[in-house]
């Protein structure tokens, strides 16, 4: 096996780099060359880290499920993501590259989300870092995530919402890099998942490290092993998998599986699988696999957990499909739902829909009784209460 690691210019095998109009080169020219330097500098290791741990609640626990293992019949323990400070693994980020945008002496924050968890995570560091926070939204996102566009605004961000195209995403991508290309000086654009430009994905990646980093020690403290038999993570963008695989990556005796949304089926046109339908393409500023049509359009995806509904996916995971060192798996709406259910009744957590897809691999995958498994539970289902609800027959 080839090492996994990302090369000068931001590529993993033929994925990654950054494809972005020249005159977007300045901002981009500038983060390259220095988000190393502060990364591994003393005194952001030091104020990341007190952040995490006072402000965030890390480390998290690594928690053995034994009613869920007794019924899978093999040992499951997993990584309580959702106990972190606003309920998912998107905080490690946003602490992360809000200290380095103030390293660099920036002062205004943008952003942009569909689902808006992104959103609500960076309008969280924006406010405890008081700085200046303009989060561009699909005019229909907007209106699809209601709570979430409260929260930032609670949270003291400026919601912008984006009237072109299809008024999702896509279109506040565009919107997010026409501002940054204006205030090129004094914003940083705080991006949610291991996507987008070099060196983007290789910054989120690294710093949500910060799970496999602690799943090492926590598991050598329950199981004498530093390394599980199989990690198995949800994907949107890819920061969570990213996150849980990275101190393995180069360990090919640690299975890893990524579990994408089939949404209502990959047969069906309403799905987020892109490692199963999607092509090599450019979106978001690298060369990975997107969902497109035969004329090369995006298509719109579609999942019921709106974390996961993203046309593409980081080019970390598109290298590790490429290399055969991930096993990807496409989990539909239905599947996760119950597997959403089932984690309630059966251990008292109500997991996050995105996670969900993860869990639902359980019932696809026979896994040997001695074997160790990790799930990565990316974050809390309090957002999702209402759709677990109404599909479960239980409100009414
Ligand atoms: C955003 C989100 C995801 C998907 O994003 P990744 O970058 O693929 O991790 C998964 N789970 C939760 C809870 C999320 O909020």
């Amino acid at each position: 096996m080839n090492a996994i690691t990302v090369d000068k210019e931001g590529f993993y095998g033929e994925f990654g780099g950054a494809y972005i109009p020249e005159m977007l080169y300045p901002n981009i020219r500038e983060l390259q060359d220095n988000y190393l330097g502060i990364l591994e500098s003393p005194t952001f290791r030091h104020e990341l880290q007190s952040l995490l741990k006072d402000y965030a609640g890390r480390p998290t626990p690594l928690y053995f499920a034994e009613r869920l293992s007794e019924y899978y019949k093999t040992n499951i323990y997993l990584k309580r993501e959702d106990l972190t400070h606003t309920g998912a693994h998107k905080i490690n980020n946003a602490l992360g590259q809000i200290l380095l945008a103030r390293q660099l002496g920036k002062k205004r924050i943008i952003a942009e989300t569909g689902a808006g968890q992104h959103g609500v995570a960076t309008a969280t560091v924006c406010a405890r870092m008081g700085m200046e926070c303009t989060v561009y939204m699909g005019a229909l996102d907007v209106v699809r995530q209601r709570p979430n566009v409260e929260r930032m605004k609670l949270l003291g961000a400026s919601v912008i919402p984006v009237e072109q195209g299809n008024h999702t995403l896509k279109d506040a991508v565009n919107e997010a890099l026409r501002d940054w290309i204006s205030h090129p000086e004094d914003t940083y654009y705080l991006i949610g998942s291991v996507v987008g430009p070099h060196p983007y994905p290789d910054l989120v990646a690294r710093l949500q490290s910060v799970i496999s980093e602690e799943l090492q020690w926590q598991l050598r403290e329950k199981t004498g092993r530093d390394a599980p038999d199989t990690i198995i993570a949800c994907v949107g963008g890819g920061s969570n998998a990213a996150g849980i695989f990275y101190h393995y990556l180069n360990r090919p005796e640690v299975r890893l599986i990524a579990v994408e949304a089939g949404g209502k089926g990959i047969d069906t046109k309403e799905t987020a699988a892109t490692i199963a339908l999607g092509q090599t393409g450019i979106l978001h500023g690298s060369k990975t696999y997107v969902m497109q049509d035969d004329d090369g359009q995006i298509t719109e995806p579609y999942s019921i957990s709106a974390g996961l509904d993203y046309p593409g996916i980081g080019p970390l995971l598109s290298h590790l499909f490429r290399q055969h060192r991930a096993e990807f798996y496409a989990m539909n709406d239905d599947e996760a739902l119950e597997a959403a259910h089932f984690l309630a009744r059966q251990e008292g957590i109500i997991p996050a829909l995105e996670s969900a897809h993860a869990l639902a691999l359980l019932n696809k995958i026979n896994f040997p009784e001695d074997h160790q498994v990790v799930i990565n539970l990316s974050g809390r289902g309090d957002k999702d209460l209402e759709v677990i609800l109404r599909n479960k027959g239980i409100t009414e």
